[in-house]
């Protein structure tokens, strides 16, 4: 057990919901504010956000903290809650967790002063988080291609956290699995754990693949390696916003492309919350606070 008694858990859409109920079955007491619209588990105490963030040391704020509006990102709230001075204010001599405090940085001078800790900059979020992004991907591809993931020709571009997760996955399944990495190291790497490699650099030179999932943070697939490599194939990119898919070319090519962004979420809450919760516990427990 970790030296807390109360935390607040401000906001966020069902990972925040699975979290708090994590949180509470550890026996600690949960205070929540931003979902006023929906029921909560027995025990977890609904109010307002400045009795919630009074009661606690710790506090949770969502991932990402602001939605688009630059409100919290509280989908289960009845009214927006306004990220600006006052909120801000709430938060001297708490211990704040969010996910891309970035733009949460930007909203007030005095987050300055406030103790604010990224849970999602760290490895151990990103690496667990690896295992819901692989899974929803190939949920994609299970519902996209006509065919079966088992025997399938499918190519994972990239050999970093979801790449790894992903390729070990869809072997599982029966495909044939090519990597692409663009290190001599992980090329290594990929032909001793058995897929086929292949050089990030030399995807629009290779055959034809079913499915491609694309996990590279970087414009790879465009018109010319999405006419070399795709042809008939479902292209699934993976990485985040701007992504390494050339979707105009890929409509003109006539290729189905899918851009599949923010997968732990939608597809696996539950597990989602956990990590996040998992992460938080890590930093209190390291002490770095
Ligand atoms: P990662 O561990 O950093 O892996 C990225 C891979 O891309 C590595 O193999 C890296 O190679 C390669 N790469 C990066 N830039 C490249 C370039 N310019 N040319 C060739 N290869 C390049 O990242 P990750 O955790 O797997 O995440 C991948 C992407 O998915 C990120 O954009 C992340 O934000 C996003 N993401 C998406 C979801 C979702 O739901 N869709 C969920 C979580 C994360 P090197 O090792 O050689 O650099």
């Amino acid at each position: 057990m970790i030296d807390i008694d109360n935390v607040a858990v401000i906001g966020g859409d069902k990972r925040q919901i699975a979290m708090a109920e994590s949180i509470l079955s550890d026996g600690y007491n949960v205070y929540t504010s931003g979902f006023e619209t929906i029921e909560l588990k027995k025990g977890i105490i609904k109010t307002t956000t400045s009795e919630a963030i009074s009661k606690c040391k710790y506090v949770i704020l969502p991932l990402p903290v602001l939605g688009k509006d630059l409100c919290l990102n509280a989908p289960y709230a009845d009214e927006k809650v306004k990220i600006d001075d006052n909120f801000a204010r709430y938060m001297y001599g708490k211990k704040v967790f969010c996910g891309m405090a970035g733009k949460l940085m930007s909203t007030s001078n005095i987050w300055n002063d406030i103790n604010l800790y990224d849970y999602s900059k760290r490895e151990e979020f990103a690496i667990n988080n690896a295992v819901p992004t692989a899974e929803g991907a190939i949920e994609i591809a299970m519902h996209e291609y006509s065919g079966t993931i088992n025997g399938s020709r499918c190519l994972v571009a990239g050999f970093g956290r979801i790449g790894k997760v992903l390729c070990r996955m869809l072997e599982g399944m029966g495909a044939k699995v090519t990597v692409s990495a663009r290190k001599t190291k992980d090329l290594a790497w990929i032909n001793v754990l058995g897929y086929n490699s292949i050089l990030t650099s030399k995807i629009g030179c290779k055959n034809r693949y079913d499915i491609i999932f694309n996990t590279i943070p970087s414009m790879i697939f465009d018109s010319h390696t999405l006419a070399k490599s795709a042809g008939d194939a479902i292209v699934i990119d993976l990485a985040s916003s701007p992504g390494g898919v050339d979707f105009k070319a890929a409509k003109r090519l006539k290729i189905k492309a899918i851009s599949a962004l923010s997968l732990p979420g939608k597809v696996a809450p539950k597990a989602a919350g956990e990590i996040i919760k998992n992460t938080v516990y890590n930093m209190i427990e390291e002490g770095q606070l």
